[in-house]
């Protein structure tokens, strides 16, 4: 029987970590050949408008058709393409891909993607989004850019700058996961952002007032003083959706209304829930 302490266990730990750590180099090195042999996939979730719950625009989220692991989810890769700088050109595919596949959707819906704070860093990132504008042919007023507040924790005067830059551009810029982490009120006023997309986790604890029911009445008026739209993640059940509705959330997004499904099950889609 092995002893908890001592040297024994220790080394058992130690090789534990090892493989940890080896199963992670070995996904960076992956995610080299990923790209090249067009293992990435985008999936799409509906946003809904509140008012009348047709369709107006679809998030695209990233999926990594792997050869033995099956469809990984981004949480298992991001992280590694982040560390690696791979989300760079991860991300520029993800960026032409979704104009791409937006160009035969009914020119009233809009399609959302997801920067990495990463992408800010480089210089590359404004020219690879007028890229896939031109590529595709999409209108930049169909193209929606998610962040998240580490960007304005990072390096605000930059990237504020690079917002605003890519703002002139005619595309909108979404702020994501609002209402998590350091979620600050001076966020929404260094940049002019067009749409809040409040964070799942507010959503859940709708249910259990009174402190999230503050939060939710916060942030929704500050959208309406504003002239913000405000988008409520991960809406799940009929309840959730009443309640983001009472709130006044211009929008909603969650399995209520739709898994991300691949691109061939838009359509469906968009003739289930309908357009705008
Ligand atoms: P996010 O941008 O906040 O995307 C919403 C996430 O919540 C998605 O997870 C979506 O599948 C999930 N979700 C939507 N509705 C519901 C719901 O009703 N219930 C529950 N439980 N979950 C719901 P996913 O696809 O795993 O993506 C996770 C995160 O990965 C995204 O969070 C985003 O931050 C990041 N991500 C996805 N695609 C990309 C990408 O192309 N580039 C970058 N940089 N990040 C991406
Ligand atoms: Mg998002
Ligand atoms: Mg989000
Ligand atoms: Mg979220």
């Amino acid at each position: 029987r092995a002893k908890l302490s001592g040297r024994g266990s220790s080394r058992v730990f130690e090789a534990g970590m090892d493989t940890v750590m080896q199963a992670r180099q070995a996904l960076k090195l992956r995610l080299r050949d990923a790209l090249t042999k067009n293992q990435f996939r985008l999936f799409y979730q509906p946003l809904v408008d509140v008012a009348t719950g047709r369709v107006d625009s679809f998030e695209a989220l990233l999926r990594w058709q792997h050869p033995e692991r099956g469809l990984l989810a981004p949480s298992e890769f991001i992280p590694a393409a982040e560390e690696t700088g791979w989300i760079v050109a991860i991300g520029r595919w993800a960026l032409q891909e979704a104009c791409r596949e937006a160009m035969k959707w009914p020119s009233t819906i809009g399609v959302a993607v997801n920067l990495s704070a990463i992408q800010f860093r480089f210089a590359t990132l404004t020219a690879d989004v007028i890229g896939a504008l031109e590529q595709s042919g999409l209108p930049p007023n169909r193209l929606e850019l998610e962040v998240t507040e580490t960007l304005l924790i990072q390096d605000n005067d930059t990237n504020t700058s690079i917002l605003e830059s890519l703002s002139e551009l005619g595309v909108r810029i979404a702020l994501d996961d609002f209402g998590t982490g350091y979620s600050s009120l001076s966020y929404l006023r260094s940049f002019r952002f067009d749409k809040i997309k409040i964070d799942r986790s507010l959503i859940t604890t709708l249910t259990e007032p009174p402190d999230s029911d503050a939060v939710m009445n916060a942030i929704v008026g500050l959208g309406r003083n504003l002239a913000i739209a405000t988008t409520a993640e991960g809406i799940e059940t009929d309840e959730q959706f009443a309640l983001v509705r009472a709130y006044g959330c211009t929008q909603a997004q969650g399995f209520l209304f739709s898994e991300p499904v691949p691109a061939s099950g838009v359509s469906g889609l968009l003739e289930r829930l309908g357009s705008r």
